[in-house]
């Protein structure tokens, strides 16, 4: 089966309805659709290091629990649709892609810290990337089952909110890709 990475709302959309014939064609095109690396269409008994995590389908409580309501008041429009709805922004539109700033990735929802500049990499997929959180237990990851294929959801271990997702073809030594949606981060740049 073809297997595709839709990692964007619109992507998801343009391709509602069409064959694989379809989007295998766009693809060929390099039309917004990237073609899975091989290691991660494998059976996933075979894949390493997300499969392997420990916290994988074990979603703790969030320690922060906040209606949708207030969650709504409190995030725009367009992060609440990242955060609680597990949206993705259009790649290349976030203002962190090409961050090089020092400092510390927060939460966007909850405030927590969530990711260092130092484990940040130039991808080249449109999202900032990163090879771990700044702490493990910082997040906590899902299997997500959508869209034809099974990608492993990153979520804020203390609020539950949506951050993106976790590849393993990612250059360090874990060969992890967390790859993370700028609506759901907030920089706290380090002086220097
Ligand atoms: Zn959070």
């Amino acid at each position: 089966m073809l297997r595709v990475d839709f990692r964007d709302t619109w992507a998801r959309k343009s391709t509602a309805g069409l064959s694989e014939d379809g989007i295998r064609k766009r693809v060929q095109r390099g039309q917004f659709l990237r073609v899975l690396p091989a290691s991660l269409t494998e059976p996933e008994s075979r894949r390493g290091n997300v499969g392997a995590a420990p916290n994988i389908n074990s979603m703790s409580e969030p320690k922060v629990k906040k209606s949708d309501q207030e969650w709504r008041e409190e995030l725009t429009p367009e992060r609440y649709n990242v955060l609680r709805e597990a949206g993705t922004e259009p790649p290349f539109s976030g203002e962190y892609t090409y961050s090089k700033d020092d400092g510390m990735f927060r939460c966007g929802a909850c405030k927590v810290e969530l990711f260092s500049s130092d484990s940040k990499f130039e991808s080249g997929t449109g999202w900032p990337s990163f090879t771990e959180p700044a702490v493990a237990d910082a997040v906590e990851l899902r299997k997500d089952r959508s869209l034809l294929m099974v990608r492993t959801e990153v979520l804020c271990a203390n609020c539950g909110s949506h951050l993106g997702h976790v590849f393993d073809d990612g250059p360090g030594p874990d060969g992890q890709r967390y790859c993370i949606n700028s609506l759901s981060l907030d920089l706290e740049k380090s002086e220097r």
